[in-house]
């Protein structure tokens, strides 16, 4: 194996203390989750949350609606923890069931308060380069490719998978740093030869194995944002065999994974220093 691991474990830990430093600081950050019915993982995600406010001091509160909650009892929660001066953040966890919109609900979220970065003012601040809050996932991985002071200016950037919460922000972060970005999606034409040119290679489509050596330019950095369970355990869109060729890797578990549980704690001070004056998103 070439490649060195991105210890994405370590680098977390470093920002949950860096976090409790500014809670102590600001004296009170208190986190509100909602989460809507009982799919199992959003259960997991949940209590990870409340874990890590936990670790850091940050007050956590737990909303839950049940599976068949209408759209209105979720929209009146939300305008509820929009007003609610004890609280300075909150998530709905997705997905919500069906007879949800979950765009009118993302809409619904005061943008302050809303430490995902799902609403559209939010996403819209993000491509204007103006300050807002940002997508966890791809604010962690910024935070990884800084501390392994991966050259991003100019350098080939392509991202496998577009969605909202990874593949888009990402690339809107990427362009910020001057990278010259490219997306692969499920109608790409020859994708190897795509990420092939890759300086940085990030996977986010959320298939196991889906990235190959043969795929992967040597001494490449690779971000595995893939997380697919299997008997063995948690597997990313990276085959084994990249770690062969790339120059920096992301494991998983303990790389893209803890960073993004980190930044959801930074978004949540963030959110409090805004509504205390400290900070002004514009
Ligand atoms: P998604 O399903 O919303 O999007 C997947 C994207 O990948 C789509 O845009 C699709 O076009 C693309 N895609 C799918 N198959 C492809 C293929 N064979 N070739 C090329 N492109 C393909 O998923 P998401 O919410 O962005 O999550 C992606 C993965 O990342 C999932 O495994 C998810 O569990 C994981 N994830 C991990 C973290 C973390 O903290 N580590 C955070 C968010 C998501």
């Amino acid at each position: 194996m070439t490649a060195i691991l991105m210890n994405g474990s370590e680098l977390a830990a470093r920002v949950r203390a860096q976090v409790a430093e500014e809670v102590r600081e600001l004296g009170h950050v208190a986190l509100a989750t909602v989460l809507v019915g009982d799919d199992p993982a959003s259960e997991v995600y949940v209590g990870y949350k409340h874990k890590d406010c936990g670790e850091v001091g940050i007050e956590s509160i737990d909303h839950r609606l049940p599976d068949g909650a209408s759209e209105e009892q979720v929209l009146t929660l939300v305008r509820e923890l929009n007003v609610d001066e004890n609280v300075d953040g909150f998530i709905v966890q997705s997905p919500v069931p069906a007879q949800i919109s979950e765009p009118r609900v993302m809409e619904a979220i005061d943008p302050i308060k809303d430490v995902d970065g799902f609403s559209p003012v939010n996403v819209g601040r993000l491509w204007l380069g103006r300050e807002g809050h940002i997508s966890a996932t791809p604010l962690g991985i910024m935070e990884m490719l800084r501390a392994y002071d991966v050259e991003l200016e100019g350098a080939d950037a392509v991202i496998v998978g577009r969605s909202e919460i990874v593949g888009k922000p990402m690339a809107a972060l990427l362009l910020r740093a001057n990278a010259t970005v490219t997306f692969c999606h499920t109608r790409t034409r020859d994708m190897p030869e795509r990420t092939r040119r890759a300086d940085l290679l990030v996977a986010a489509a959320g298939r196991a194995g889906l990235i190959t050596q043969e795929m992967v330019k040597p001494g490449a950095t690779v971000i595995d944002v893939g997380i697919t369970r299997t008997p063995e355990g948690l597997v990313g869109d990276v085959d084994k065999g990249v770690a062969e060729v790339a120059g920096l890797l992301t494991p998983v578990p303990g790389g893209v994974g803890p960073m993004t549980r980190a930044m959801l704690l930074t978004n949540t001070v963030r959110a409090a220093r805004v509504r205390r004056g400290l900070l002004a998103f514009d």
